[in-house]
């Protein structure tokens, strides 16, 4: 039987993270099981824009800390996050001026370098838009992207000089726990000792709860996302941008456009099993036609490829972190598809609350598993589905 401090369950980028901070904050042995491979789940799949924009205090101070880390990635973790500063642009329909300017008076109240900016601004920095839509525009000139896989295997790596096992093709089957505390991590082949166990399992996330006799409210849904060859000629916007007013994100994706179609939607809730991976040619098409209407000089863009993901929503789009009724049990689920700009906070803010006995950078208390009972739910600035 092998035994650790702890034990992170999932290895995409948010158990890479956990296990990394837990690492820094002095744990000598962490273990993290993978049931396939890194960055095989949600993580893999991700459009991975890096934003600060949101409606609630602790998420933008979360953000902040992000922007920081994936900025200086090299010097804070070592390697490499792939961070890609384009600027980050949000196009609100004129509907939402009110929430939209209540948010952006909290998030520069917090220190973030954000401001709405008018379409002629805008047009000076990416000429091609067609904005006769768009009622509001914000600029946050030190957002963009990053590349997940790499931001995750830097996690793991950097995790793994710190004396981080990692297991993959290793499935967690089952929980030890005796006298209300958890004691081991069961997998086919072995048994790990150990009085820390983190689940990070994504959207398989309710299934590991469900070991430890606990339940999260967590629905999955089926992603799409496509990515365009621009027309000859013509090159990928140069921001990233999330798309209220045409219900689409798009970001610039080697010579190509990533484009996902974002809030607000109809969501299609699967077994993330059990579901199809293939994209259905009317999201393809309803998706390019959104793209070619923003940009009309995309109007004889190739769509080269397209491929699906999974978001794991809570009922009210943002995770469930920290402690739970099972001693020595820690939740990090429930990203609800923003989960991975978020992920250098969550290991830090993870990784005190283990060790330190609670997260003392930002209170993660309301992001307990709790809040579900009490009905002490977040609310979004832009109605129920945007964190
Ligand atoms: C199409 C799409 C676009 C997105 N775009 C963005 C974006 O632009 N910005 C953003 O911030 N977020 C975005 N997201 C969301 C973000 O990618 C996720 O929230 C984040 O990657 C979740 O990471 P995670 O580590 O929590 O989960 P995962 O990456 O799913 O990792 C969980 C891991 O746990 C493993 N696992 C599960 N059960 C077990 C078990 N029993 N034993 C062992 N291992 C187990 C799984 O194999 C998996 O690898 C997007 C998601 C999708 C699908």
């Amino acid at each position: 039987m092998k035994t650790a401090d702890a034990v992170v369950i999932g290895a995409g980028v948010n158990g890479a993270s956990i296990a990394f901070n837990l690492l820094c904050k002095g744990l000598k042995k962490v273990i993290a099981v993978e049931k396939y491979l890194l960055a095989s789940g949600v993580t893999g799949r991700s459009a991975a824009i890096i934003r600060q924009h949101y409606s609630n205090e602790p998420l933008v101070k979360m953000m902040k800390r992000c922007l920081e880390v994936f900025t200086h990635f090299s010097e804070i973790v070592g390697g490499h996050a792939g961070f890609v500063n384009t600027g980050w642009a949000f196009f609100t329909p004129p509907e939402v001026a009110g929430p939209f300017r209540k948010n952006l008076t909290l998030q520069r109240g917090l220190g973030i370098n954000t401001r709405e900016i008018s379409k002629a601004e805008l047009l000076e920095l990416e000429p091609r838009f067609d904005l006769h839509d768009v009622g509001q525009i914000a600029y946050e000139p030190d957002s963009g992207y990053a590349d997940p896989h790499l931001t995750t295997t830097s996690y793991i790596q950097a995790a793994c000089s710190r004396g981080l096992d990692i297991l993959q093709c290793t499935q967690v089957t089952g929980l030890r726990i005796e006298h209300g505390r958890v004691v081991g991590v069961k997998t086919p082949n072995s048994e790990i000792s150990t009085k820390i166990v983190v689940n990070a399992a994504g959207p398989w996330a309710n299934r590991v709860a469900e070991m430890a006799g606990l339940s999260i409210p967590i629905v999955v849904s089926r992603e799409e996302e496509i990515l365009l060859a621009p027309p000859l000629g013509q090159h990928p916007p140069r921001l990233t941008v999330s798309d209220m007013a045409k219900a689409i994100y798009y970001r610039p994706n080697r010579g190509r456009v990533l484009v996902g179609r974002g809030y607000p939607k109809d969501y299609e809730y699967v077994n993330p099993d059990d579901y199809s991976e293939d994209v259905r040619f009317e999201f393809i098409e309803d998706v390019a036609h959104r793209m070619i209407s923003r940009i009309p000089d995309y109007s004889n863009a190739l769509v080269e490829h397209a491929y699906t993901g999974l978001y794991d929503i809570t009922p009210d789009w943002h995770p469930v972190l920290g402690k739970t009724n099972v001693e020595g049990f820690y939740l990090a689920a429930g990203f609800s598809g923003h989960g991975f700009k978020l992920a250098p906070a969550i290991g830090e803010l993870l990784a005190e609350e283990i060790v330190d006995g609670t997260a003392k950078g930002i209170d993660i208390r309301p992001f307990g598993l709790e809040r579900f009972e009490k009905g002490a739910l977040f609310r979004a600035a832009y109605g129920g589905n945007r964190a």
